[in-house]
């Protein structure tokens, strides 16, 4: 019979085990996103060889294999991936242009399979296997150069070890061509002249995609940002457009409905702009409108908002403004632009409608309203604001 206390007890140790298995995901990975996946291939690697270091290890017990050879082996892939490891984890591989590391990862894979190759006896040529997989790995970061580079290093280290092998037997049996150890050696190598390059050649291609599958998300990116920015604000002034604008109003009226919070309006129509567009030209009324649009968002808070409604008229948002409150705001404004073509000795104004909203009603409402008392201030002769 089941214990009714066992399930909330095993789902505790499970629990247990999960927070400890990400605090060692964390010593051991950290928690930056670009260093965890460079650690996380360095993971992936180090299984990898692991794998390798039991294959050899069966080779002991088979015989084609010595265990100093092992232990050697075992060093040298010890303090390689101790090495890297702590290059990657202490941010020193941010220096280089290569931050993964993956060219060292691949130098140290290389001279592993050689001494793997030179020590595993008649079961030397599967101690190659695990080069392949080496230059797989690059193809996830390097350059077709680094690869090549890489590649010619594997063969010519190669080279090296089996001219290293002869030398050794050389004593034994004198140099000759005609040796079944050397002919072993040659054909080795002859597979490896075919293989390697094909392989390298795979990984660049791949690698190139990635960099431009990378290249192509940068520009997708800000493209969206553009696109996003164009979708928000006016391009003459910079300021919040229409559909901004109501979007900023939507949030805020809502707030209001469900907290009894309050807000403010006010529509802003410039006096007499048809008179500044006949003098200044329509690129002089730009200039205006720009000059206008920097004025008010330096007066106006942080928490306000203004928007370009259209043509020269514009919407001031104010939240947490009762309706006298946004009247001397929008006066101050009116005060702030009152200068703005004082060197070509023109008054310039603008008339406006301020109102605060009522709860009950939609926002657009209370932008109606402010737009007939923007109306009532044109009427009462311009130059002015009315507060609904
Ligand atoms: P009122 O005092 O009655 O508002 O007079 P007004 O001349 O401003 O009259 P109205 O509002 O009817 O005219 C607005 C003018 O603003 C007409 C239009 O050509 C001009 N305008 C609208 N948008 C722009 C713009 O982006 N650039 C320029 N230069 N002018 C614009
Ligand atoms: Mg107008
Ligand atoms: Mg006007």
């Amino acid at each position: 019979m089941v214990h009714p206390m066992s399930a909330p007890a095993t789902r505790g140790g499970k629990a247990h085990v999960t927070t400890l298995m990400q605090r060692l995901d964390k010593i051991i990975l950290g928690s930056e996103r670009h260093q965890r996946i460079r650690l996380r291939q360095w993971l992936i690697a180090c299984v990898a060889t692991a794998g390798c270091a039991l294959f050899f290890a069966g080779g002991v017990f088979l015989g084609w294999m010595s265990w100093e050879n092992l232990l050697i082996l075992g060093v040298i892939e010890a303090i390689g991936q101790g090495l890297i490891y702590a290059a990657l984890r202490s941010g020193f591989s941010l220096r280089f242009a290569d931050p993964a590391l993956t060219e060292w990862q691949t130098v140290l894979a290389i001279v592993a399979v050689d001494y793997a190759y030179m020590s595993a006896g008649s079961a030397r040529h599967l101690a190659l296997c695990p080069l392949l997989l080496v230059f797989t790995f690059g193809a996830f970061s390097l350059p077709w150069q680094r690869i090549a580079r890489l590649t010619i290093f594997a063969l010519a280290s190669f080279l090296v070890s089996i001219a290293v092998m002869e030398w050794q037997r050389a004593p034994a049996i004198g140099w000759s061509l005609d040796s079944p150890e050397m002919l072993d050696d040659i054909s080795a190598l002859g597979m490896l002249l075919i293989v390697l390059p094909v392989i390298s050649y795979v990984a660049s291609r791949l690698s190139r995609l990635r960099s431009n599958l990378r290249e192509q998300r940068v520009a997708l990116a800000s493209a969206l940002e553009q696109v996003q920015r164009l979708a928000a604000y006016d391009e003459l002034t910079g300021l919040a457009n229409r559909r901004h604008a109501q979007d900023r109003l939507a949030p805020e009226h809502a707030r209001a409905e469900r907290s009894g919070t309050i807000f403010s309006v006010a529509l802003i129509d410039l006096d007499h702009f048809k008179e500044i567009n006949d003098t200044l030209g329509h690129a002089g009324g730009d200039r205006v409108l720009r000059a206008f649009a920097d004025t008010v968002r330096d007066l106006l808070r942080g928490s306000d908002m203004v928007a370009r409604w259209g043509g020269e008229e514009f919407l001031v948002l104010m939240p947490d403004s009762a309706g006298v409150d946004a009247l001397a705001t929008v006066d101050r404004l009116l005060q702030g632009v009152r200068g703005l073509r004082a060197a070509e000795g023109q008054p310039f104004s603008f008339s406006a409608g301020v109102t605060q909203y009522r709860r009950g009603e939609g926002f657009m409402e209370a932008v109606a309203r402010a737009d007939q008392q923007m109306y009532a201030a044109k009427h009462a002769g311009r130059n002015g604001v009315c507060l609904a």
